[in-house]
């Protein structure tokens, strides 16, 4: 165990060390800090920072004082904890020095309700990992209306002022099925079920569990959120109620620059001179250019051999797998989710080449190699099995939720109709919905 952590932590340490950062060039940064406290007895000044746009992790560390080989260790002790790969705008840092200077402690945030806190131990002068999570509720509600003149199902949602990343879902939801530009019309309906998790009277996360449209030229949809136990899951998404999967999932290309060096088919082999199948695409690429996943997928392969070097192998939802070799680094490890297009290693020229190069190979899902430049679209196939039987259920709970939603907003209502019931003030709808939510504060399996 020792041994593999210590592996692992050499691998990131030397990947990481020549990942461009020119650490050892730069001074660390001066830094003021934010708080002076007691812990155990002792002096302990705290930094505390957050990420801004276009940074990227190491900065975010370095803005509170930490530096390169500390950083390092951070991100070890962390990485089985947070997923780096999410990291946003607005994600809150902190770190604890003691007065020689040291760090001491250090806490993650992606929201304010969750903490992630690393400690030294005095004694083994490892780092102690503790997760703090405050007290949340989770709310649902229904949205619904419709489209007026001049206006789309986007706009209308973000004039009411849902947060872009909510709409975004709602609609995408809506995509596959409907053809907004060609069949959206004034007067079609849509109705969404969202759960909202409320930390201080504030929205800090929004799932959305139910959408429909329905309109004279585009029919009539329905899409229901599905959650798979485990978590993370590719199969995580939006589905119609048979199971269908919807998911507008085209594929990406490795690199974002794309130039074929050597076919897929017989060749002549560059280094060993024979006449053998050539089981993929070799793609030009300057040693550390970023190679994406071209889907989302698990990772299913991280290893290096003598003959392909690095590499990383995903396999995606409908049961096929794509390869990557030669790369310089790997940034992903085997049993890692990764979504489309994240960054998964760098281009290099391990194992055997006669340069640097990106071989992209792709295996449909019975196992025999293809053109990986043939392949556009990953097919979206309907959930079957158990996890079929676990979306029906969970579809029994929306619509359950969501009549009991009706019944609550119903009976509001003729509660207001009653004359000589005391009015204090207009109650805003946002209000209605707020009150209603409050009467039936959520179950966890939503
Ligand atoms: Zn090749």
């Amino acid at each position: 165990m020792l041994k593999y952590m210590l592996r692992t932590f050499i691998v990131f340490l030397v990947s990481y060390a020549h990942a461009g950062y020119n650490f050892y060039n730069i001074a660390p940064v001066p830094y003021q800090l934010d708080q002076v406290s007691f812990s155990n007895g002792s002096l302990q000044l705290t930094k505390n920072g957050e990420v801004k746009r276009g940074q990227g992790l190491f900065q975010a560390l370095r803005d509170v004082g930490i530096e390169n080989v500390q950083a390092l260790e951070i991100i070890n002790a962390l990485r089985d904890e947070v997923e780096f790969s999410k990291l946003k705008v607005g994600d809150k840092l902190e770190a604890g020095f003691d007065t020689a200077h040291r760090l001491v402690s250090f806490s993650f945030s992606q929201n304010p309700a969750e903490k992630h806190i690393l400690s030294l131990d005095p004694i083994t002068h490892q780092w102690l990992y503790k997760f703090k999570e405050e007290h949340t509720h989770w709310y649902s509600r229904i949205i619904e209306g419709e489209i007026k003149q001049g206006e789309t199902l986007q706009g209308t949602l973000l004039k009411q002022g849902f947060a872009p990343d909510v709409v975004n879902n709602i609609v995408s939801a809506l995509t596959c099925k409907v053809n907004f530009r060609m069949n959206a019309r004034v007067g079609d309906k849509f109705r969404a079920l969202i759960k909202e998790r409320f930390f201080n009277e504030q929205i800090i996360a929004t799932k959305v569990l139910y959408t429909s449209y329905e309109g004279s030229r585009a029919g009539s949809h329905e899409t229901f959120m599905y959650e798979d136990a485990e978590k993370g899951s590719t199969y995580n998404a939006h589905y119609t109620e048979d199971g269908q999967a919807l998911i507008r999932a085209g594929l990406r290309y490795p690199l974002s620059r794309l130039h074929v060096r050597s076919n897929y088919g017989m060749r002549r082999h560059p280094v060993t001179g024979r006449r053998v199948m050539h089981r993929g695409v070799d793609l030009r690429g300057r040693t550390g250019t970023p190679v994406h996943a071209v889907a989302s997928g698990k990772v299913v392969l991280a290893t290096y051999n003598k003959y392909a070097g690095n590499k990383i192998a995903i396999r995606h939802r409908d049961g096929s797998t794509s390869y990557y070799f030669h790369l310089n680094k790997r940034k992903v490890r085997r049993g890692d989710y990764v979504r489309s297009y994240q960054v998964i290693g760098t281009v290099g020229s391990t194992g055997r080449v006669t340069g640097p190069h990106l071989h992209f190979g792709f295996k449909k899902p019975n196992g025999r190699w293809m053109n990986p430049l043939n392949k556009r679209m990953i097919a979206t196939p309907k959930l079957t099995g158990e996890r079929f039987i676990k979306l029906q259920e969970q579809i029994a709970q929306i619509k359950q939720k969501m009549i009991d939603l009706d019944i609550s907003k119903n009976s509001n209502y003729l509660l207001a109709q009653i004359p000589n019931l005391p009015v204090a003030k207009p109650i805003k709808f946002y209000d209605i919905e707020r009150l209603i939510a409050s009467v039936t504060p959520e179950e966890s399996t939503l």
